[in-house]
């Protein structure tokens, strides 16, 4: 059997919980439960899961554009319980919006060497295309499933999985 990887973007809760700092939306939560399902069944079946979480220092510059969010070592920058990262996922934290600016996640793909990356999270126009861009340019195989991806802007999110489709060949079923 092929292996793929799943990457999980972002699903934090300054950004699914309403009463988080950066909250997404209902259509962030609304996410939830396919992630849930996808998590499991790469689980189930052996292959690869890496979950990438915005990590910022309290100074960190992105604060000029958002709203303070995701600082390293509080509960907004947790993982929601939901999808807690299992014994031996691998956790990537970043603090930009590519999951391949200044951290290890090329060689992590390097070693896993899928058959395709599924990508899944938030914010589809943000963080979910930023990352699929990093893929593309890295000639991955991708799929983004619509069901799995959010965004607090109803055009924007639209407009990401138009793009990544016609520009980064991404499949988006
Ligand atoms: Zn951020």
């Amino acid at each position: 059997m092929s292996k793929n990887a799943l990457i999980i973007v972002d699903m934090l809760n300054d950004f699914i919980r309403p009463e988080g700092a950066l909250y997404c939306g209902p259509a962030a939560e609304a996410i939830v439960p396919f992630i849930a399902e996808r998590l499991e069944h790469y689980r189930n079946s052996s292959q690869a899961v890496i979950f990438l979480k915005d990590s910022h220092q309290p100074n960190d510059l992105e604060f000029d554009k958002f709203p303070r969010h995701c600082v390293a070592g509080t509960w907004g920058g947790r993982i929601i319980d939901e999808l807690t990262p299992g014994p031996g996922e691998t956790v990537i934290a970043k603090n930009r919006y590519s999951g391949f600016f200044n951290t290890n996640l090329a060689k992590v793909l390097r070693r896993l060497s899928p058959e395709l990356v599924e990508v899944v999270g938030v914010c589809t126009s943000i963080c979910v295309m930023d990352t699929v861009g990093g893929l593309a340019n890295r000639d991955y195989r991708i799929l983004v499933p619509r069901r799995g991806v959010a965004d607090f802007d109803r055009q924007f999110h639209e407009f990401a999985l138009k793009r990544m489709q016609q520009l980064y060949g991404a499949k988006i079923q």
